[in-house]
């Protein structure tokens, strides 16, 4: 590839200009949103019992920080907001029985129920 040199005169001032501002940074402004500026979004959880497992005990109660495990008049935990839960897995590694799991909830992820 050959280059020569062009002289700016004021007929191709312009053009320069023009070759040069393509070539510096956008203004912060119009620059498009990465993923690292966009708000994150709050994580869900759903919270598993096996009652089977359970001996109502009531620690997953006690220990819960956001105090969303009710127990019912046997002792059973369970939860009504479950949105609340902040995955902190308080409860599933203080249970003596392993009767919890904790699983991340995706709201706009297709359910297959195991099936493909
Ligand atoms: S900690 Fe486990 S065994 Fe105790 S009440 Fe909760 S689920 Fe049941
Ligand atoms: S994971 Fe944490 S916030 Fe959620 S129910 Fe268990 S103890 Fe409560």
């Amino acid at each position: 590839m050959v280059f020569t040199e062009v002289p700016i005169n004021s007929k191709n001032e312009k053009l320069v200009i023009n070759m040069v501002k393509e070539t510096m940074p956008k203004k912060s402004g119009t620059r498009k949103k990465t993923a690292a500026s966009k708000p994150k979004k709050k994580k869900l959880y759903t919270v598993i019992f096996f009652q089977k497992w359970c001996k109502s005990c009531g620690l997953c109660s006690a220990l819960c920080p956001k105090k969303i495990i009710k127990l019912d008049d046997i002792g059973h935990p369970a939860i009504n907001d479950m949105d609340s839960c902040s995955g902190c897995r308080f409860c599933e590694i203080h249970c003596p029985d392993f009767a919890i799991t904790i699983k991340e909830r995706h709201p706009g992820r297709r359910r297959t129920n195991g099936k493909h």
